[in-house]
């Protein structure tokens, strides 16, 4: 589907808005500026953000049966005067675009209203909502909401970015992936939710493609999804879910996608077993995309068909660069036979070894590295998709849908790295629904490591890691087998939790007691590593 025409740009709103607001005294207020697909709310937005020192803005009078905010609200992609609102109308809706109120505010219970206006839910976008809202302060938290007719949303808290020549002394962000809502309930999701943290990172598998079985913990409905319906409805039924709303309410999201947004271990237009030709899986890909966009709070333009460009960065100040990547889009094919996750013997597989392979694809990979040599951040994060450090027992590489299996691109952005001197590189991962921390090293001939940076993997909030699938893994799989490797938890289920400031990268690996038992929330920190500012190592403390 193409995407609707972008509205025209805001022209000078916020410089008259501010210099009016400045000349009543009126202080901090916030203007709307519309991502495209929102339709026609730049104008109303800002108009009502104008008038508000004089008039409130009345709620939308629409008549609806029950509630429409059954998928709650979110935010995302923080800047340091901005960010994105997002919520999705669901259930039975009148024809056509829906308006709806939307309220920012510096206190949970909205006395102190700082932005308001009017927000177009467009019915072909399935009646989201993505608000660009401006003018907020640095480094601040806020509470918003929406109303339509009678109802009125869950609230939810955000917070803005640091100033971009800023050193903020702390930040606190946490990490997730990997959320098969048929394994189990998302009581990581509820703990997380209760840290109240500056950004939440979500690294992909927001969905699985896959129908549930009858003997799953919980039900989905409907069969794999191909079409945009089927992709809509897998979406809806995973965000209702209470504790992903109560977390998505929590803090700014930032999010990528991995595979299973579309379908295992695809690969740019090649599906995983080859099955369709490249015109059939384009147009699954597209409804996949369009449905991600629909019910991700993402500062990006709507997906142009099977093509959309999601890579990008988000700021904290001069503490933090993350640059979001996309590991599925442009990658080439996995090596050799990835049909049903074969694990690989490295000497079968001369495809390994050609330096062709990309992860990235050509742009994405310059664009990584000329901002990671550019940025003026201390931490350089990468949030992506797939481990990084090399996971091969003895000749058998484990997973050659991960870095491992494109070798020649990892060892260019580690060596470029070297080559240039960057340091306090992170790397943060999902995928493989277990914990794990090292280091990421280039190998000299001799096989001397020298490390570069380090990389920490989130488990998973529910998939099944290798212990639920093989009784007995975690003898199998320990961090003595892999160079570089001080953590691994191959059992539990959780998120990570960093507190990250100018000489330190902290980071506690959160596990959930169970995921079978909603009424059980408890949840422990595994585990704790340190890499000091300059130095690329880790340390469990
Ligand atoms: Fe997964
Ligand atoms: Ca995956």
């Amino acid at each position: 589907m193409a995407a609707p025409p972008n509205p025209p740009p805001p022209s000078a709103a916020p410089l008259t808005r501010r210099t009016f607001l400045t000349a009543l005294g009126a202080g901090s207020a916030a203007v709307v500026v519309s991502c495209s697909g929102d339709g026609d709310s730049t104008g109303s937005g800002t108009t009502a953000a104008r008038r508000r020192a004089t008039t409130t803005v009345a709620i939308p009078d629409v008549n609806l049966a029950a509630d429409p905010f059954g998928l709650g609200v979110a935010s995302g992609d923080p800047l340091p005067d901005s960010v994105i609102l997002w919520t999705r109308l669901v259930g039975d809706l009148p024809e056509g675009a829906i308006d709806l109120k939307w309220e920012i505010a510096t206190d949970e219970g909205f006395a102190t209203v700082v932005g308001e206006g009017i927000a177009t839910a467009e019915a072909e976008w399935a009646h989201s909502v993505h608000l660009d809202v401006r003018d907020l302060e640095p480094a601040t938290e806020y509470w918003y909401r929406f109303s339509v007719g009678d109802f009125t949303s869950a609230v939810g808290r955000t917070r803005t970015t640091p100033a971009d020549d800023d050193t903020p002394d702390e930040l606190r962000i946490g990490f997730a992936s990997c959320q098969h809502y048929p394994n189990g309930y998302y009581t990581a999701h509820r703990a997380m939710a209760a840290d109240r943290l500056d950004l939440v990172l979500f690294l992909g598998d927001y969905i699985y493609e896959s129908a549930s079985s009858p003997t799953s913990t919980r039900q989905v409905p409907g069969g794999e999804t191909v079409t945009l319906d089927d992709y809509r409805l897998r979406y809806a039924t995973y965000t209702s879910d209470e504790d992903l709303r109560a977390c998505r309410a929590s803090a700014p999201w930032v999010v990528t996608w991995d595979d299973h947004e579309v379908e295992n271990n695809y690969a740019s237009l090649a599906d995983q077993n080859d099955q369709v030709d490249d015109e059939t899986f384009a147009a699954r890909r597209a409804a996949a995309y369009q449905a991600y966009y629909e019910h991700m709070p993402v500062r990006l333009d709507p997906p142009d068909g099977h093509d959309w460009r999601i890579h990008r960065t988000v700021r904290a100040g001069r503490l933090a660069e993350f640059f979001v990547l996309d590991g599925r889009q442009y990658r080439t094919d996995q090596a050799c036979n990835d049909s049903d996750d074969a694990i690989v013997p490295a000497a079968s597989c001369p495809e390994l070894g050609d330096e062709s392979r990309t992860m990235l694809g050509t742009e994405q990979e310059s664009w990584l590295s000329d901002g990671l040599r550019d940025s003026p951040a201390t931490w350089k994060v990468l949030a992506q998709q797939t481990v990084m450090s090399s996971l091969v027992l003895g000749d058998i590489v484990l997973n050659v849908d991960q870095w491992d299996g494109y070798p020649a691109a990892r060892e260019r952005l580690l060596r470029h790295l070297a080559d240039h001197d960057i340091s306090d590189v992170v790397v943060l991962t999902g995928d493989i629904h277990s914990a794990g921390a090292g280091d990421l090293a280039v190998v000299d001939e001799a096989g001397g490591r020298t490390p570069v940076a380090v990389e920490f993997v989130g488990t998973s909030i529910t998939s099944s890691s290798l212990v639920d699938i093989v009784p007995g893994g975690a003898d199998l799989v320990t961090p003595d087998k892999f160079p570089g490797i001080a953590y691994l938890n191959v059992r539990d289920h959780g998120y990570g939790r960093c507190t990250i400031t100018p000489d330190e990268w902290r980071t506690e690996f959160v596990v959930v007691e169970t995921i079978t038992d909603p009424a059980n929330g408890a949840s422990r920190v595994d585990a704790t590593c340190v890499t000091p500012a300059g130095t690329p190592s880790v340390s469990l403390v």
